[in-house]
């Protein structure tokens, strides 16, 4: 392949700095220089594309995936639940999708099929399907018995210490990358069910720690201060909602600040509380989900944690039928309008943040860095909702190829 120039761009480059004009070239899947203002790089073999003035920008990092949850725009299903053959077909179109809306990472927060994400990962790597760079999941794992806890699938070893960590070691020996706990239950599984522990600290140390040696990153639901802090005593990568934080809890974090992610996954609160009605999720349903009272302290946690610069990702639990996956880039506008973060760091949050979360060389315009790049019109650094026109993502690259 021809290396590849982009000229005439404007750089969100992803660290947080403003943009500015330069070049870029892409050879094989890296990205080998970028230039800065009017400095002229070789042309030699190269294939030049003209940006126009359009904003060139590392491509997005879902962090709260679910390729598997089955409703993407345009294609609605009214369950979660699909027969296993339509299932997988449904996983691998909604990691097009995925990809399509400029998202070319994904972190998983849980699969509905044990091998799902193992199967697809492979076929997207092999480049036989396309579909996002992937941190594979586990099934989202909560025990049996607890109130408010949707009904186990998966785990054959049962609870306890050596249950838990015979399920660690049969997910190392399935090939996924990440477990999915729920460490606490949910308000809209069970009223007062968020403040429930689904597991005991023990259960929960004993799968982490079997994780941990075999290579395995761990994230976990986590509402109640209990489950948070047993999340960060147990060396958990990224834990999801955290929406009962309290200041003693927000000390942890932020002590903590380089070792955890946390990701609110906004987007299904916001979807419930103003789109769901159809879906049958009213005000009042929405009311007794507790919906209202979580993004209400959602409102007053998240800019507390953006101010003591703890690492908060956009990424929205895609996939039920009023939040479908493929709407995934809504969730910054939502940090912009809910926790008071400017365009830019939110910008930063879904790309360097999401690299840094997915562990790879991923999520800035940099020499050396993976060409995944997103060439859109218009500035998202004043309007980050332009990321969630289809028609503003002029070109999508993965991995130095061109997907749309
Ligand atoms: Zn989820």
């Amino acid at each position: 392949m021809k290396p590849i120039i982009f000229t005439q761009a404007m750089i969100f480059d992803g660290t947080g700095r403003d943009l500015f004009p330069g070049e870029v070239r892409v050879e094989g899947n890296r990205i080998v220089t970028v230039a800065e203002g009017t400095e002229q790089l070789s042309r030699e073999r190269a294939e030049i594309i003209n940006c126009n003035g359009a904003t060139l920008m590392p491509g997005l990092v879902e962090s709260h995936g679910h390729l598997s949850w089955p409703s993407s725009v345009g294609r609605i299903f009214n369950g979660m639940m699909l027969p296993p053959e339509e299932h997988l077909l449904v996983t691998a179109h909604n990691a097009r999708v995925t990809l399509e809306a400029g998202f070319t990472s994904v972190y998983s927060a849980g699969s509905l099929g044990a091998r799902f994400e193992i199967a697809l990962k492979k076929e997207i790597e092999g480049g036989y399907l396309p579909g996002p760079r992937l941190i594979s999941s586990s099934l989202e794992q909560g025990p049996k018995d607890v109130l408010g806890v949707p009904p186990a699938e998966g785990n054959k070893h049962g609870r306890g210490v050596d249950g838990m960590r015979a399920y660690a070691a049969e997910m190392a020996e399935l090939g996924v990358e990440s477990i999915k706990l729920l460490l606490s239950g949910d308000d809209a599984f069970a009223p007062g069910a968020s403040q429930n522990l689904t597991y005991t600290e023990e259960e929960v140390a004993a799968a982490a720690n079997e994780a941990h040696a075999r290579g395995l990153w761990l994230s976990g639901h986590a509402q109640s201060v209990e489950s948070i802090k047993i999340g960060l005593r147990h060396g958990f990568r990224i834990l999801y909602h955290c929406s009962h934080a309290d200041e003693e809890t927000l000390d942890l974090l932020e002590a903590k600040k380089n070792e955890i992610f946390i990701a609110p996954a906004v987007g299904l609160r916001y979807s419930r509380l103003h789109e769901a009605e159809a879906f049958g999720i009213t005000r009042e349903v929405a009311e007794k989900m507790g919906v209202f009272a979580e993004v209400e302290r959602m409102q007053k946690l998240y800019p507390e944690m953006r101010k003591r610069g703890i690492r908060v990702l956009p990424g929205g639990d895609y996939g039920f039928p009023y939040n479908p996956v493929g709407r995934n880039a809504r969730d910054l506008e939502l940090f912009v309008k809910l926790f008071g973060y400017t365009p830019i760091e939110t910008l930063v949050a879904a790309t360097r943040l999401g690299g840094e979360l997915m562990g790879m060389e991923v999520g800035l315009i940099k020499a050396g860095w993976l060409a995944d790049v997103l060439l859109v019109e218009g500035d998202p650094t004043q309007e980050v909702q332009i990321l969630q026109h289809r028609e503003r993502l002029l070109k999508i690259m993965k991995n130095g190829q061109f997907v749309a």
